[in-house]
């Protein structure tokens, strides 16, 4: 039978095209795993694998090296194998931003790897005061659709791999210089003081309970002591509410937890987190409740977005100070950023104050989140791909609604 197409569109041709091949990545591979890929190659007999794989280890985690050819202690006829079979290059930077308040923000393209084009995601850095966060995306879109969010809007495309995840946060050090040892003669003594990002927040786009395993893998590379070196008190996965894997999240991986909470009462949190129909509220406390290692000096944030006239009474307040009685908590109060076409408004100020202060009185520390990076949009729920990126009108007519002058409580 014979098959025509018409390629007279570019589109066809493209998907024609054979996709080039893209050498497997060492990064985002456990130790174990990067040891058994060196021999399963043929190019690192079984006794050496081992030794190879923590040098290699030593190459990308502390030193960040993002070629093989700087890996000098190996020689040069495994660096050209090890080159020829895999790859340890960071992504393409599309574009870097960086605000008048410091935040930056990077977009990154991926490789399709069965998406059907390459893929586009977001990362955020924002300094502050004695800490450095980094926002990291787990997923291109997000399955869920809750009401407020930007990224909500847009369907799911993929899941990131844990080797996408990890390198948005070794391009950040990249780029910011975060690197110190990459200079330094092995065994040079580094002071660990100083480094720009000191936290790392799974908060951009996606929920990253639904790429658990990437997840995992990613995070407990980001805190392994002898490579990337990020406590795990110092980083910090938020969920919308996957009641299975939340207590998965305190025992497999061991970093803290943050609940995109919203609401507290299941007819209006159903409306704003879809997937409160499936594991409402109680279900939510409960997994909370039973999170390994929770205590005081380990608490679970609560986030809580403030939006006009839906989730911001003095009623709603005291509900929430009741909800989470005994979980040893924090409460994040995060004002809304608004994105074109969106029905919502953020609260007003002295709203937002009054439900800080009720939550306060409580004995919880309440921190309203300032908003930063506005310029480049680089807040929660503005994180979209470049394909869904918005107009410059409809950014400038979105700048001109954002409220000014919100300060930290
Ligand atoms: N999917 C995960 C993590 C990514 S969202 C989750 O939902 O927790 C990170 C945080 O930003 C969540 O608390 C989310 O509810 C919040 N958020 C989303 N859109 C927002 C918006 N427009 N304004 C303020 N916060 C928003
Ligand atoms: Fe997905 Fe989180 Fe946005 Fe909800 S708030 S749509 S879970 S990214």
């Amino acid at each position: 039978m014979a098959l025509s197409f018409d390629i007279t569109s570019a589109e066809t041709r493209n998907a024609l095209r054979p996709a080039a091949k893209e050498k497997p990545p060492l990064i985002g591979l456990s130790r174990q795993e990067l040891a058994d890929t060196l021999v399963a190659s043929g190019i690192v007999p079984e006794r050496q694998a081992k030794m190879r794989a923590s040098q290699l280890w030593h190459w990308l985690y502390v030193r960040g090296v993002s070629d093989f050819a700087e890996m000098f202690n190996i020689s040069k006829d495994l660096r050209g194998a090890l080159a020829a079979h895999f790859s340890v290059a960071r992504p393409e930077i599309v574009e870097e931003q960086i605000s008048s308040d410091g935040t930056r923000k990077w977009l990154f393209r991926f490789p399709p790897r069965g998406a059907g084009r390459p893929v586009e995601i977001e990362t955020v850095y924002i300094p502050e005061e004695g800490r450095g966060t980094l926002c990291i995306s787990s997923q291109v879109g997000c399955t869920l659709t809750c009401s407020f969010c930007h990224t909500g809007t847009q369907k799911l495309v993929r899941n990131l791999t844990a080797e996408e995840i990890l390198v948005q946060l070794m391009t950040a050090r990249d780029r910011l210089g975060d690197f110190p040892d990459r200079d330094t003669p092995a065994g040079a003594i580094v002071p660990a003081e100083g480094r720009r990002i000191t936290n790392i927040v799974m908060m951009g786009m996606g929920e990253p309970l639904y790429n658990f395993e990437e997840v995992k893998k990613a995070l407990l590379i980001a805190s392994d002591g002898d490579g990337l070196s990020l406590s795990k008190r110092r980083i910090t996965l938020s969920t919308s509410g996957v009641v299975p894997e939340i207590f998965r999240t305190g025992e497999e991986i061991g970093v803290m937890l943050a609940i995109s909470l919203h609401a507290v009462r299941d007819d209006l949190r159903d409306m704003l987190v879809p997937i409160n129909k499936k594991y409402p509220l109680k279900d939510l406390m409960a997994a909370c409740r039973a999170y390994p290692g929770l205590s005081n000096a380990r608490r679970i944030t609560f986030e809580y977005v403030m939006l006009k006239d839906v989730n911001d009474s003095l009623a709603d307040a005291k509900e929430l100070v009741r909800l989470l009685k005994g979980i040893p908590a924090k409460i994040n109060l995060i004002p809304f950023n608004p994105w074109p076409g969106t029905n919502y408004q953020c609260s007003d100020w002295e709203t937002i104050e009054k439900f800080a202060d009720a939550v306060n009185a409580a004995g919880y520390a309440s921190p309203i989140r300032t908003p930063r990076g506005r310029d480049i949009l680089a807040a929660c729920g503005q994180l979209k791909s470049e394909s869904e990126r918005m107009r410059k009108s409809d950014r400038l007519a979105l700048e001109a609604m954002m409220i000014a002058g919100h300060g930290e409580a």
